[in-house]
């Protein structure tokens, strides 16, 4: 009787069919301490919440990357912890909101 060579067959490890991350990944990534200040963001979403503070659009976990913080005195390196120097605002706020500052400061410029 012949006795076949012992074969250590190498399963495959299921291929993941999903292309995106999982939740734990974007979640690793979100709490790796990114360069020194820039965790205001997080503190500001969670105190004022996943919202536009302009146009009052509601965000989630998927559209989160569209919410900014704006600095109400546009200092920002003002970040006091209990979140009154930040405003949560979209993307395409926050743009309206500057370039309306500037316009402002161009204005009053002009006028002085
Ligand atoms: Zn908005
Ligand atoms: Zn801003």
């Amino acid at each position: 009787m012949k006795k076949r060579p012992y074969r250590i067959h190498h399963k495959q490890p299921p291929q993941k069919t999903r292309d995106f991350e999982s939740i734990e990944e974007t979640l690793m990534k979100l709490q790796k301490p990114g360069p020194k200040g820039s965790d205001y963001r997080e503190r500001s979403l969670k105190i004022h919440g996943l919202l536009c503070a302009k146009c009052g659009r509601e965000f989630d976990e998927k559209t989160r990357h569209l919410l900014t913080v704006h600095h109400k005195d546009g200092n920002h390196l003002n970040n006091p912890p209990d979140g009154s120097n930040w405003e949560n605002l979209c993307v395409y706020c926050h743009d309206d909101e500057h370039s309306r500052e500037l316009l402002g400061n161009y204005l009053r410029d002009q006028k002085e």
